[in-house]
């Protein structure tokens, strides 16, 4: 059975990350791909220019016309731009139920350009955190989503992610690139115990969308792995091997995309 991965995420006109980097990773991986847009952003490799964002009523019309005639067995929630459309997801996920959703809780662009409203972080942690059955936040959103400092080694990120479990999600993907070691160190926090994933960092300029990536990866190859430890380690060594490959593209003048 191929499985169907929708992704509810904003544009990347680049290219790199957004909807357009779910998509190619859903179709690297064998899934078949949905989308529903939730933002739409004049960006490319430099940065975000602009953001247009649809009423939250169209996002909900997106949402229905998948689930009410497609089935989904995954979905990735990546940019959702404000409360409104938060609500709007947050009220079809409870609707239609799907069997697994991954929330990559995405506030700023690399660049520094916000890609959701500062005054929604509340509704996200508190409308969309318990209906996630995993969450891939990285230090900054981690510590956003709940009001302290952003952690400073992994004990600290483990105590966050336990935090953050507490709140209501399935499972806590933490993403440690942000503390600047030699290598860059995940841990994955659930109801079970605590689990590291360690991998090289990789040094290439070209790290464009790679949360996006991420998140996609672990909603295109959950479905056919029931183990959430597996879907990780095999998500994450996927990743590793498309930033190895990020220099081989040529695309753009700024920080160009992962290789997908
Ligand atoms: N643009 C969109 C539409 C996104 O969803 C994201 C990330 O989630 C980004 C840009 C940010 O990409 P990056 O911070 O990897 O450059």
């Amino acid at each position: 059975m191929i499985p169907h991965a929708l992704t509810i995420a904003g544009s990347d006109s680049g290219g790199g990350a957004g909807i357009q980097a779910d998509l190619k990773t859903f179709s690297a991986l064998g899934a078949y791909g949905l989308s529903v847009i939730t933002a739409l952003t004049a960006q490319n490799t430099r940065g975000v220019q602009a953001v247009h964002t649809p009423p939250p009523e169209f996002v909900r019309a997106q949402c229905d016309a998948v689930f009410e005639d497609i089935r989904v067995d995954a979905v990735k929630l990546g940019m959702l731009a404000n409360a409104d459309i938060i609500r709007a997801v947050a009220a079809a996920l409870a609707e239609w139920a799907p069997p697994f959703v991954v929330l990559d809780p995405v506030m700023i662009a690399k660049g520094g350009h916000p890609l959701l409203q500062q005054d929604a972080t509340v509704a996200m942690r508190d409308e969309l955190l318990p209906r996630a059955s995993l969450i891939t936040p990285n230090l900054p959103e981690a510590a956003a989503l709940l009001g302290v400092a952003e952690a400073q080694n992994e004990d600290e990120m483990v105590r966050q992610g336990e935090k953050l479990l507490a709140l209501g999600a399935g499972a806590v993907l933490m993403k440690g690139g942000h503390l600047g070691g030699e290598t860059s160190p995940d841990w994955l926090i659930t109801s079970d115990g605590v689990q590291q994933f360690d991998a090289p960092r990789i040094v290439t300029r070209h790290t464009h969308g790679t949360g996006c990536t991420l998140s996609a990866a672990l909603a295109a190859l959950r479905p056919p792995q029931p183990d959430l430890v597996a879907t990780v380690s095999t998500a994450k060594t996927w990743l590793n091997a498309a930033l190895a490959q990020a220099d081989r593209l040529e695309v753009g003048h700024g920080i160009g995309p992962v290789h997908h």
